[in-house]
């Protein structure tokens, strides 16, 4: 194969915001390494999160990356946690484009140190792959009773997808970043080999500490890891921060309120004010710009939106 190279070989030029998938020779395996830095921060300038928060959000985005580089789709995959609060709501996206946007709601204060389960009380992390032209997404649920974001990942592919999948995760006010491993389907004849294959390197990985993971680049962790395994880089993924927003998606979710809502609305507040969740972009709009989305959708009434 001449577009992989050995762990051995690379040195490591430490580039973030990159997501690097990686094998080892004759084990059914596959891993990734996603490491994120200005895609990090460029959503850390948008809010202020109280650190457990922001640490949890941060592992979120590194794990919606790494779970991204796993489906070969074209579209967007998002994680979500829904709860009971502090936190109401966590939100990661990441896009076939590779790119990715994340934000948090809560109510009140959250100690520096809090659990999981103290940020989030009762809930549920939500997985949802929403490919591009096709109606229904796919969903996955797993209930908020584990003890880290990874481990709720972890049981999800265990239950789902039948795969054994191990997941670190790790973010701070600098860096996302995670490592994933996934045992893939074996021969009948080769299974206890690669179960014992499998067990060794989870083993190995196991062993990598949460500022390995923050500070090396994916050949001097992956290196420092597996220096006795056959391990091999393959392709390298830049990752970046986007926001799908626009005035245009704002003016068609007014339009959905109906002319009498929005009139009512905008003379009662001069205008229709709308902040985007993700960037914290506000739009704004007069009276003169609803009548204006009105007066163009005449023609076109909009579809109706009713789930079924
Ligand atoms: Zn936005």
């Amino acid at each position: 194969m001449t577009d992989t190279e050995t762990v051995e070989t690379q040195e490591n030029e430490f580039q973030s915001d990159n997501l690097q998938r990686f094998i080892f020779d004759d084990i059914p395996v596959r891993g990734e390494w996603v490491h994120l830095s200005q895609s990090w921060k460029q959503v850390l300038t948008r809010r202020e999160y109280p650190s457990a928060i922001r640490n949890l959000l941060g592992q979120m985005m590194a794990a919606a990356a790494l779970l991204t580089a796993t489906v070969k789709i074209k579209g967007r995959l998002v994680l979500q946690i829904k709860s009971e609060g502090p936190v109401n709501l966590m939100m990661v996206e990441c896009t076939s484009e590779n790119t990715l946007r994340a934000f948090a709601q809560w109510e009140g204060d959250i100690a520096e140190n809090a659990s999981l389960l103290e940020v989030t009380g009762e809930g549920a992390l939500a997985i949802t792959i929403d490919v591009e032209g096709s109606k229904q997404p796919y969903q996955g649920i797993v209930g908020l009773d584990g003890e880290s974001i990874a481990g709720l990942l972890e049981t999800y592919f265990k239950q789902s997808e039948q795969l054994e999948t191990r997941i670190w995760l790790s973010a701070d006010e600098n860096a996302a970043s995670g490592l994933f491993l996934q045992q893939l389907p074996s021969k009948a004849e080769q299974k206890k080999h690669d179960n014992e294959n499998w067990s060794r390197l989870t083993q190995l990985a196991a062993t990598v500490k949460n500022t390995e993971l923050l500070e090396l680049g994916a050949g001097t962790l992956l290196h420092r890891l597996f220096n006795e395994e056959q391990c091999r880089l393959l392709s390298l993924t830049e990752l970046s921060f986007a926001c799908a927003c626009s005035r245009e998606r704002v003016a068609d979710t007014i339009n959905l309120l109906g002319q009498a809502d929005a009139m009512a609305l905008v003379e009662e507040q001069d205008k229709i004010e709308v902040a985007c969740e993700f960037c914290n972009e506000h739009y704004y709009f007069d009276k003169i710009d609803v009548s204006h989305i009105f007066s163009t959708s005449l023609s076109q009434e909009p579809e109706s939106k009713t789930l079924h």
